[in-house]
């Protein structure tokens, strides 16, 4: 039993020392991954549940590495946090999603900034200058903030957002509900928008718990003045329940996956969802 023991612990060893190699790698490959043009930007219909039209979309950052091909968000962006790469990255985004709101003058658009770019950043300059250098309206961009961001620095944090809002640009709270105090950010800061954890929508029609949890965000967040989005949205049946419980707007692959720009565009020209605003 002893020998067993120590073999799996060996194999452990041996599997951490692959897993930090890796990541290591990556790091240094993320370096390059701006200059060599090897980030991009994928699209994600948002719609309204009113009108069943596509208003903006979730801009979601893609990285094809040269030999590993597409490596998921999840896997690089807090690779990228901890070697400071997210500011670059992060700024490269904005800029990006600024440039490409120029195609589509009706629609909004909605960016993900970590914290740390509230930190260490520059993002009240970075979003003035890309909206002033493609000429975009400011109301149009989203940043979308994790409950995270008010864990440090908090006073700091508020003051930049504040500044954003006050530009015109608006701040909507991702992931709500998963974090440790969902509750006493809304009381500190006055979000446009709360976006419905998904793990919240997959349990929809399945458990009352979910759907009484559902409706209480919608309900608090309409009566705060917040609009809501629910995420993950993946069926016909969660958009319907979502309309009946007041949701303002839905996102998911129901409606779309995110997809590259030129898809979007023919989305745009063909599609809406008028089954349901019919009932
Ligand atoms: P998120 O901001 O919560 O983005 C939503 C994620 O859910 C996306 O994953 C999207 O593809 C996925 N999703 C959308 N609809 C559905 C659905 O109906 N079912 C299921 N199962 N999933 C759905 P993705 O693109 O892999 O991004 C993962 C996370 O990576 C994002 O979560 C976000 O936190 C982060 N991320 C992505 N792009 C950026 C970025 O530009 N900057 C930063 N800081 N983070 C980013
Ligand atoms: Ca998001
Ligand atoms: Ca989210
Ligand atoms: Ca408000």
């Amino acid at each position: 039993a002893k020998s067993k023991c120590r073999g799996s612990l060996q194999f452990f060893a041996e599997e951490m020392n692959e897993q930090l190699l890796i990541r290591k790698q990556l790091k240094g490959d993320l370096r390059r991954a701006i200059p060599e043009g090897q980030l991009e930007l994928e699209f994600q219909p948002q719609v309204d549940l009113t009108t069943g039209k596509v208003i903006g979309v979730e801009c979601l950052l893609r990285w094809s590495h040269p030999t590993k091909g597409r490596v998921p968000p999840d896997q690089f962006i807090h690779l990228a946090e901890e070697s400071g790469l997210i500011i670059p990255i992060g700024d490269w985004v904005i800029c990006q999603a600024c440039a490409q709101a120029n195609d589509w003058p009706e629609l909004k658009f909605a960016v993900n900034v970590c914290p740390i770019q509230f930190r260490q950043g520059n993002i009240v300059e970075t979003v003035r200058n890309a909206l002033e250098a493609e000429g975009v309206s400011p109301n149009r961009l989203e940043i979308e903030i994790t409950e995270g961001i008010l864990l440090q620095n908090t006073e700091e944090t508020i003051a930049i957002l504040t500044e954003l809002k006050a530009m015109g640009v608006r701040i909507a709270m991702d992931d709500f509900g998963t974090g440790y105090s969902s509750l006493n950010y809304l009381r500190r800061f006055d979000f446009d928008k709360i976006k419905i954890d998904q793990s919240f929508i997959a349990g929809l029609g399945r458990s009352t718990e979910s759907d009484c949890i559902i409706q209480a965000v919608i309900d608090l967040g309409a009566s705060l003045g917040m609009t809501s989005n629910a995420e993950g949205v993946e069926t016909l049946a969660q958009a319907r329940k979502l309309k009946q419980q007041g949701c303002k707007e839905v996102q998911g692959y129901f409606f779309g996956r995110p997809m590259p720009s030129t898809s979007i565009q023919e989305l745009l020209v063909d599609h809406d969802w008028m089954m349901l605003a019919a009932d």
